[in-house]
């Protein structure tokens, strides 16, 4: 039933991450009456988890800040990783992106600087270093009472705690600004603890959503249309399933209550398209002692072995590449890190939660003894091939090369820092358990250039958009570089604000 709407506007924005907000402040600031629905009672989905790092190449802000890029450098990256682009949606991110960044930074509320992050391969049009940027911390006092509304960092979100003191930083920083510029529009309204389940159509356009709020259904009319940037559908088991997503809904990186897909649902059921539903951006996870992960994005020392006791890759690889080698074998979930006391038994990596070494041991997630022996006991791997792997690796680290992985040859192990390669010797052993994990699922929805909705036969489904971990990837099976999620869902927010926005 079209019509009857409980509130109405121009605009309505499914989900609260940086596509979502830069999509409500696109269309915002085009003086359209816009609406963010967030299914949660706080903004900012995983993209208020994360570093924020926004590859977004050839921009003002790389001009800027010294860095060699531009966009025919990107492209030839992008082209040298995807291949031939047949959709145009490459062509179209890359033309966008520095036009967005322009108008973003044309907002006193919104400022970027760029910082190291290496692309995650050795391929032409890499640049050293990196080409992604962050946004500038912001004051939580700037933000005003918009600040409790949005996400802690996930081990403050994860303990149940408020933002820490002082200025807000990555993602939440991120969702800060891009807030407060939408807030200060005029134009846009927020409203939280609302989950949108299906969409209203008139006559094959797409009118508004039906949600439900505090258990009442609530009818928002979109007379330009519904941009949906719900995330994907990580944190849905069963989806998870039908759709054989490897890893695990317990151990996605999405906060607890948000992305389980009814966005993609409610398209997919007045006839929308999807594509590449069995991926995601992988990871590996630290086996948390409540059944979670936290997620690694790098090691600084250690080597990681499957349930047979061998290395099957070089642990420096970016998270992606390194998950990937996990779901390649069931004999690698769970894999363990090995690791000594030369750094006083703490994990050798970065890990988001940390989590506690006392619980760890205590839980079972993390094992120790004084001989690699003992160790192998513990993990249930063979106890031979672990010593032996490890003299290898020792081996290798003595000659200052990896002879069997080259851990020590890319940049990116190297960020993290250096030396990559560290020997395993120092007693007592330690083993923490490394299980596949996800930072979101990239399949989604089909959408064009404009971020519009397709249908299986290709046509438009006209006031129906979609951007981030809702649509599918044009990036497919590849994660090319830090920010690369979290750009391009800002890229296509904006272009379907745009669209919409006439
Ligand atoms: C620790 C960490 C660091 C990371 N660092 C980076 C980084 O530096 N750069 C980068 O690009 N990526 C990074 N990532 C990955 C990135 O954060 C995610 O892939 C990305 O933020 C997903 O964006 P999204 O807008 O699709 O979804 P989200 O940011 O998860 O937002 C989706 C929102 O939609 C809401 N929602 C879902 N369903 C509904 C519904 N039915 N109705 C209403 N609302 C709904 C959810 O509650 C959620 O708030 C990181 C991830 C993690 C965990």
């Amino acid at each position: 039933m079209a019509g009857n709407w409980d509130e109405e506007y121009d605009v309505v924005v499914v989900g609260s991450g940086g596509g979502a907000l830069t999509g409500a402040y696109t269309a915002a600031s085009a003086g359209l009456a816009t609406a963010v629905v967030e299914k949660t009672a706080l903004l900012g989905g995983t993209s208020a988890y994360s570093g924020a790092a926004l590859w977004l190449p050839g921009s003002q802000v790389q001009a800027r800040d010294g860095v060699g890029d531009s966009t025919e450098a990107a492209r030839t990256y992008l082209r040298a990783l995807l291949g031939a682009d047949d959709t145009g949606k490459q062509e179209a991110f890359l033309r966008e992106a520095p036009v967005l960044v322009g108008e973003l930074e044309a907002d006193p509320a919104i400022e970027f600087r760029f910082r190291v992050f290496p692309d995650y391969y050795d391929r032409p049009g890499r640049v050293p270093g990196g080409r992604s940027f962050v946004p500038l911390d912001i004051d939580a006092a700037e933000l005003g009472d918009l600040a409790p509304l949005i996400r802690p960092s996930v081990e403050r979100n994860r303990a149940g705690e408020g933002h820490a003191p002082g200025p807000l930083s990555a993602g939440r920083a991120l969702i800060g600004r891009l807030l407060l510029a939408y807030h200060r529009t005029g134009h846009g309204v927020l409203r939280l603890g609302t989950c949108v389940e299906e969409l209203v159509t008139n006559e094959d356009r797409v009118t508004g959503v039906v949600a439900v709020r505090e258990g009442r259904v609530v009818r928002l009319g979109a007379r330009r249309g519904v941009l949906l940037a719900g995330g994907g559908f990580e944190r849905n088991a069963d989806l998870r399933r039908a759709h054989r997503v490897p890893g695990h809904a317990d151990r996605a990186m999405a906060p607890l209550g948000t992305n389980t897909g009814e966005p993609v649902r409610a398209a997919t059921a007045i006839g929308a398209v999807t594509a590449l539903m069995h991926e995601a951006w992988w990871c590996p996870g630290v086996a948390m002692p409540d059944g979670r992960a936290g997620f690694v994005p790098g090691f600084t020392g250690g080597l990681v072995v499957d349930a047979h006791g061998s290395r099957y890759a070089n642990e420096s690889l970016p998270y992606d590449r390194f998950g990937r080698e996990m779901a390649a074998d069931p004999a690698r979930t769970p894999s363990q890190v090995i690791f000594d006391s030369a750094a006083g038994g703490r994990f050798p990596g970065i890990a988001m939660p940390p989590g506690d070494p006392s619980e760890h041991l205590a839980a079972g997630t993390w094992s120790r003894a004084d001989t690699l022996e003992e160790l192998a006991v513990r993990i249930g791997v063979p106890a031979e091939a672990l010593t032996a792997t490890v003299d290898r690796f020792n081996g290798f680290v003595d000659a200052g090369r990896d002879a069997d992985f080259g851990r020590e040859r890319d940049e990116f192990g190297h960020w993290f820092g250096d030396p990559v390669l560290r020997a395993v010797r120092e007693p007592p052993y330690f083993a923490a358990r490394l299980v596949l994990a996800d930072l979101g699922t990239k399949g989604g929805l089909v959408t064009d250039v404009r971020g519009r909705a397709l249908r299986e036969d290709g046509s438009p489904i006209a006031g129906l958009y979609a951007a981030g971990n809702t649509s599918a990837s044009f990036t497919g099976d590849c994660y090319p570089g830090p920010g690369i999620p979290i750009g391009t869902a800002m890229v296509f927010g904006a272009l379907a604000a745009k669209d919409m926005a006439g």
